[in-house]
């Protein structure tokens, strides 16, 4: 009854939504404050009969709102929207990396990353990073992967590329294979890699509306690429869904571009939660990962991750663990209101 190609999947596990009790969620980097009220102001004022129609296939408007948002020289024909980040991911991996040779990615980063290679068929390698965790530029630049992906600020660490070093890593890749910067939280701190999109044809950037732009229910993401890339990913998207950004994401998505000041005060808001949260778990002799994002990768020397999440739990606050060699003592804690974290650094000093 299933294919072959169906057992051999090995599904994402996403942090957990629990219904049974209602926790202090910091398990998902979901922003903990609300979207712009242009965005409330916007679904209050939808008229449901516009509901009848299908949706602009490509986005049209909505890339046009990117694009003004984004500056930096960006057109619309160097945009692609989708359901979320993990879907425009799912084009990249479908339109440019193959079986031939490997694609790179760091051993710890995004984890749907090996999901997806795997789901198509594609080799990769997993590079060890430094010893502080952060990404080992040179050793994913072998001269034998048949593409590159990692996050930027990294997942799950937090820990940030600086610009020159991403260019760096371009200068050094063939032109003629892909280089793809997920920038999920790059909007926490990172300087983006758009303004390398001019000098650097090989580049693709992924960004997504879930994390600083607050809105990870309603599902929107993008790319960010050269026209010719878009194009190509382009046919993939019509190959496997027309429509895949409904009307109602299409429209807070505009709202959304329109409103660029408010969201650059929350996501101010939360650098500066992180940066007190993390000074506090240091002080309280915790080791904290220099993170860029939004949550931070932390351990304390002799607990084990699973404890950790455990012991964190019972007090009412989900965070995540990692059951993965290498990082498995550690808890992932997404940042929440200051409210928030001072309950949990209040928690994790009795440990
Ligand atoms: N990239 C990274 C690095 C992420 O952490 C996530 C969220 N888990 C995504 C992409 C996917 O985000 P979304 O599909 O919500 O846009």
């Amino acid at each position: 009854m299933f294919s072959k190609r169906f057992a051999d999947l090995k599904p994402y596990v996403p942090g957990e939504q629990p219904k049974d009790r209602v926790y202090i969620k910091l398990n998902a980097n979901e922003n903990p404050y609300p979207p712009s009220p242009e965005v409330s102001r916007v679904l209050r004022e939808f008229d449901a009969s516009h509901l009848r129609l299908y949706p602009d296939p490509d986005s049209g408007e909505l890339r046009a709102a990117i694009a003004q948002m984004l500056g930096e020289g960006i057109t619309p024909d160097m945009i692609i929207a989708g359901n979320g980040s993990d879907e425009v991911l799912s084009f990249v991996f479908y339109t440019f990396f193959d079986s031939d040779a490997p694609l790179y990615f760091p051993e710890h980063t995004y984890s749907f990353y090996p999901v997806y290679a795997g789901y198509y068929n594609i080799p990769y390698k997993k590079v060890p990073l430094e010893r502080d965790f952060s990404i080992n530029a040179d050793a994913m630049l072998d001269g034998k992967s048949s593409g590159i992906i990692f996050a930027n600020p990294n997942a799950p660490t937090g820990i940030y590329m600086p610009l020159q070093k991403i260019r760096y890593m371009l200068e050094r890749y063939p032109s003629d294979r892909v280089m793809v910067v997920d920038e999920a939280y790059i909007d926490f701190g990172g300087q983006s890699a758009i303004c390398l999109l001019k000098d650097f044809k090989n580049l693709v950037i992924i960004r997504t509306f879930s994390k600083s732009y607050c809105f990870a229910g309603a599902r929107l993401g993008f790319v960010v690429a050269n026209p010719e890339l878009v194009s190509a990913l382009f046919t993939t998207k019509n190959s496997f869904n027309h429509f895949p950004v409904d009307l109602l994401a299409q429209r807070i998505g505009i709202a959304s571009c329109n409103d660029t000041a408010y969201y650059k005060k929350i996501n101010a808001a939360i650098i500066d939660t992180r940066d007190k949260f993390s000074a506090g778990l240091r002080a309280a002799g915790w080791d904290v990962l220099p993170s860029m994002a939004n949550f931070v990768l932390t351990r304390k020397s002799g607990l084990d991750g699973k404890y950790l999440y455990e012991y964190i739990k019972q007090n009412g606050i989900l965070v995540r663990y990692f059951n993965i060699p290498g990082i498995s003592d550690f808890v992932r804690i997404s940042i929440g209101t200051p409210g928030d974290m001072e309950t949990l650094l209040g928690v994790m000093k009795k440990l």
